[in-house]
């Protein structure tokens, strides 16, 4: 008796394998590699698989707040194929943190996952160098450090060492991977490299 699962594509509902996530066609037009894009800030060099539109989008969104968490592995691909373009060097791989209230909603740490598939690919270890500030240190704050700390504040949780590749989804003003930048180094780290999934 032949068992059949049935699952369909996150992005367009056609009907696909039971193990796959994307169907073959919506594969093949998120993955055209990634875009040529550097962007160098005070803090560190950012490189992007693609722009944040469409696709690439909507499997992002999927990922976050769809409850698709197996397509971790699909932005991870993203991230891997990245590197690979750029064939920049690092010594530890590390993430964006998710905020306190984003973990609390979700359950999981959204790059941290797609971290620890990254970091088997490449052979480099991923540590969690980085955490949201929980909410409470908040408290004590001026109106004005509580207004910057909506964005996210971070702090370290273990000291840096060499080059750190920093991964993050949605790069929008640069905000966070330079705050996560600028802690590392401040902390010991060398240099920095981000990756992101997406440019909007
Ligand atoms: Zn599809």
């Amino acid at each position: 008796m032949k068992v059949v699962f049935p699952n369909s594509c996150v992005l367009c509902g056609r009907t696909i394998s039971a193990f796959s996530l994307l169907c073959e066609e919506c594969e093949a037009k998120l993955f055209r590699g990634p875009i040529p894009l550097v962007e160098k800030t005070k803090w560190c060099e950012v490189y992007f698989y693609g722009r944040y539109e469409s696709l690439l989008r909507d499997v992002i969104l999927a990922y976050k707040n769809g409850g698709h968490w197996r397509l971790r592995k699909i932005l991870a691909r993203a991230i891997f194929e990245t590197m690979s373009r750029y064939s920049t060097s690092f010594d530890v791989l590390t993430w964006v943190p998710s905020s306190f209230k984003a973990l609390e909603e979700r359950g999981f740490d959204t790059m941290g996952m797609i971290a620890k598939v990254v970091s088997k690919n490449i052979h480099t270890k991923c540590v969690s160098l980085i955490e949201s500030a929980a909410p409470s240190t908040k408290r004590g704050l001026t109106r004005q450090q509580r207004r910057e700390s909506v964005r996210g504040m971070f702090v370290l949780k273990a000291k840096p060492r060499g080059t750190v590749a920093l991964i993050d989804d949605v790069y929008t003003t640069g905000a966070t991977i330079n705050e996560c930048s600028k802690l590392l180094l401040q902390a010991g780290a060398e240099k920095v490299i981000a990756y992101c999934i997406a440019r909007a």
